[in-house]
């Protein structure tokens, strides 16, 4: 081997930096190894928020939440076809995973609600703006105080095992050292989902053939079929999350915080057609059976003033906007009169307080003050649940749920937290607490061998 540590992790994203970290800081020797020429995966792309119940953001506003309730939405969520035990742990550790992130410098202050959430849990910087940015950056900054060795464009191609089937380290190619082996004791993948490539997502979901993707260009499971070599089994493979509302004009994620802030989703024929807030899953089935296959998002500035993140997009000129919608209107192709009608009829919605068209369980506010803004949106694949399979320690088990001694999962590369549909604000809980998991857990295996 050309390198001896105790800990190899896959995959720069959130779940392989927190992995890192938290392995080095069980006193493990780590390398983390990232094919791209750049860290942070799709983990950097998050948006939305890193759900949590019951945190200090959440009392001092009053919102009532426990873990058992994110453990129902997320059951919920995911049509209860979620590993229970994987559940459990996701919610019984988010308070601490928060805390954890806080304490490693992140400012996660700002709640608010994304979708199939009883409540607001989704934490996030103040101010709104990207959490999987800051999220990756915290954790960066962390791994280089620690000097834990980084190696950017550098592959992992196979787990290598001893003859008793315990792990003994992993080939990898780096771009200029070519292929080299580093001995160690245990194995982390936390190399993402598959998004990106669209003909497995298609060999799986045919539905989704030529489907736009929001996922990073090295979202192509190669890391899945190094688990499966390895001896793992994969799980919940059909089940691919289509995101409701990407920009056509843009191809960018529009975050679900956009609707759950007050923006509402219309047609052509400017009317409304879903509950804004429904799973990802039911929304975007809603937009596909629109007039042209899309939708727009609709709101005025006091929606734009309560979230930053919108004025991002307004920079990348995804959403226009006018003083009235009758103009908005016209500029995109909306039945203006019926918009205004809309608009009207969801404003005295608001002020009564129920939704009685489509059963939208938050109103957040009347959209009528200063600019109405549009964002066309078409869904596009997001996320991919399913993955190598884990047990409750993040070890990789086979088909008939046997550790592989020494390798590890955590992140959207393994399957089972999810179920059929991921809740928005669940990616970015999960690959911190699964990834602190699976370091910690390495490395005391490594400890004993
Ligand atoms: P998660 O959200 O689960 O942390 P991300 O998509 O954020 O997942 O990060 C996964 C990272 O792993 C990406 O940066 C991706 O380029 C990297 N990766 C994927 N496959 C490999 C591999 N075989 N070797 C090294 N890195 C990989």
């Amino acid at each position: 081997p050309r390198d001896t540590v105790d800990v190899v992790i896959v995959g720069s994203g959130g779940a392989g930096f927190s992995a890192a970290v938290s392995a080095h800081d069980n006193g493990a020797k780590v390398i983390l190894i990232e094919k791209e020429p750049v860290i942070g995966g799709n983990a950097k792309l998050a948006a939305g928020g890193m759900n949590a119940a019951w945190i200090d953001q959440q009392k001092a506003k009053d919102i009532k939440d426990s873990p058992e309730l994110m453990y129902k939405d997320t059951m919920k969520g995911g049509r209860d076809l979620n590993d229970p035990a994987l559940v459990e742990i996701l919610t019984s550790h988010s308070k601490g995973s928060v805390d954890w992130m806080t304490q490693m410098g992140a400012d996660l202050n700002d709640v608010g609600r994304m979708g199939g959430a009883s409540v607001n849990r989704s934490h996030r910087p103040t101010g709104g703006a990207g959490v999987g940015a800051h999220v990756v950056q915290v954790l960066y900054d962390n791994a280089v105080k620690r000097n834990i060795d980084l190696r950017m464009n550098t592959r992992g191609i196979e787990v290598l095992k001893t003859d008793d089937g315990k792990v003994k380290g992993i080939l990898v190619k780096g771009m200029y050292k070519g292929y080299y082996w580093v001995k160690a004791d245990a194995v982390v993948l936390a190399t993402g989902g598959f998004a990106k490539n669209n003909d497995r997502v298609a060999s799986l979901d045919p539905k989704l053939k030529g489907f736009i993707s929001t996922n990073q260009p090295g979202a192509v499971g190669d890391g899945l079929d190094v688990a499966e070599n390895a001896g793992g089994a994969l799980k919940d493979m059909q089940y691919i999350q289509a995101h409701p509302t990407l920009s056509v004009k843009g191809g960018v994620m529009v975050t679900e915080a956009v609707r759950g802030n007050g923006a509402i989703l219309v047609n052509r024929e400017g009317k409304r057609f879903v509950n804004e807030i429904t799973t990802r899953d039911k929304a975007s089935a809603a937009i596909l059976g629109q007039t042209g296959k899309s939708a727009f998002l609709i709101f005025d500035d006091s929606v734009r003033k309560s979230l930053s993140k919108i004025d991002k997009y307004i920079g990348l000129g995804v959403a226009p906007s006018a003083d009235s919608l009758v103009k908005l209107g016209e500029m995109e192709g909306i039945d203006g009169k019926a918009l205004t009608e809309t608009v009207a009829r969801y404003n005295s919605l608001v002020t009564s307080g129920k939704d009685s068209d489509f059963e939208r369980p938050n109103l957040p506010r009347a959209l009528n003050e200063g600019n109405y803004y549009a964002i066309e949106v078409t869904p596009g694949v997001h996320h991919t649940m399913g993955g190598v399979m884990i047990d409750t320690k993040a070890e990789v088990v086979n088909a008939k749920k046997q550790v592989i001694p020494g390798l590890y999962g955590a992140g959207e590369v393994t399957g089972g937290v999810h179920g059929a549909n991921r809740l928005g604000g669940n990616a970015i809980s999960d690959i911190i607490t699964f990834g602190r998991l699976a370091g910690e857990e390495a490395a005391k295996y490594s400890k004993k061998n």
